[in-house]
């Protein structure tokens, strides 16, 4: 068995729900050594193979790119609430605000920084609204964490 497909089968092991496959740029599987070095120098993404949202940053799932980068995905809502209403997601898996811990702080931040620069592009700047719903009783639906990016229309609030 090729050294990466070992250790991605224990680390499996000790972790059933995680894939530990990276989203882009597989390691050679057929140089031992070049495997392992590259494994190991980039630090693996961790997804849900269930999430809806893992499958459509690993285009599983079709959707409306927007923005991409090494650590945010973004991409049309595909029940829009406004002209603009683009979900930003982190690449990694975890399941909302309330779930994050301090290791998420900085990939939180890139995705309104994101959503910023996504409404630049789009010329809301006059008003917008980012938003995170969570948990169910806040209309939660899927639990991987996203930002909403409202605009292109008014706002009013409070929102229901
Ligand atoms: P929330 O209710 O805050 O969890 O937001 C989930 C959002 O995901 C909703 O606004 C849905 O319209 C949106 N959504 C669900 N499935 C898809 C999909 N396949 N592609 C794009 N957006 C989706
Ligand atoms: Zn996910």
């Amino acid at each position: 068995m090729p050294v990466l497909a070992s250790i991605r089968l224990r680390l499996q092991m000790l972790q059933p729900n995680i894939n530990t496959t990276k989203f882009r740029g597989e390691a050679p599987t057929d140089n031992p050594s070049l495997a392992l070095l590259s494994f190991w120098q980039s630090e693996p993404i961790m997804t849900d193979p269930n999430c809806l949202f893992c499958r459509i940053i690993r285009g599983e799932i079709p959707s409306r790119r927007v923005y991409e980068d090494e650590h945010v995905f973004a991409f049309d809502d595909i029940n829009p609430q406004a002209p603009t209403h683009v979900l930003v997601i982190p690449k990694r898996h975890f399941a909302g605000l309330k779930e994050a811990d301090q290791s998420e702080a900085e990939v939180i931040g890139r995705c309104h920084l994101a959503a910023a620069q996504i409404a630049r592009q789009r010329k809301i700047e006059q008003g917008y609204r980012t938003v995170l719903n969570v948990g169910p009783g806040a209309g939660q639906s899927v639990f991987h964490l996203h930002v909403h990016l409202l605009g292109g229309r008014p706002l009013s609030w409070p929102p229901g």
